[in-house]
């Protein structure tokens, strides 16, 4: 999608603070850190959302689950205990419609989230 950010973000043409990469996804650290970890897993394939990505490749939803993993242990927040958020829809806050796992720790993380 031309017109998408993370799109961008994985195809090079907007900078990005790239943390880790496999064969499906890309992780970087968000811009607007909520937590001293915060990085964001997407997969290059442009998906809008968490439903229609495990809806039409179950397999890169897993992936992207695995490397969010990958993403805490290499920031050391694994054992700690870690967040993965997917903001499904506009009434949960979801912005950026390129499906998309938040990955925080590093801090307590109240439940129920606002
Ligand atoms: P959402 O609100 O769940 O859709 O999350 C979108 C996230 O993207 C927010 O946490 C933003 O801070 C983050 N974000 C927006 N633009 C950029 C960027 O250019 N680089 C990295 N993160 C971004």
């Amino acid at each position: 999608m031309t017109d998408c950010l993370f799109c961008k973000i994985v195809s090079g043409d907007v900078p990005a603070e790239i943390v880790r990469e496999s064969p499906g996804t890309v992780a970087f650290r968000d811009i607007n850190p909520q937590a001293p970890t915060h990085v964001l897993v997407v997969p290059r394939d442009h998906h809008p959302n968490v439903a229609e990505l495990v809806a039409s490749d179950a397999e890169l939803l897993a992936e992207l689950v695995r490397v969010a993993h990958e993403v805490a242990a290499a920031e050391g927040v694994a054992e700690s205990g870690y967040r993965l958020v997917f903001n499904t829809g506009a009434q949960a806050g979801q912005t950026v419609f390129h499906v998309h796992a938040h990955v925080l720790g590093g801090r307590g993380l109240n439940w129920p989230p606002g």
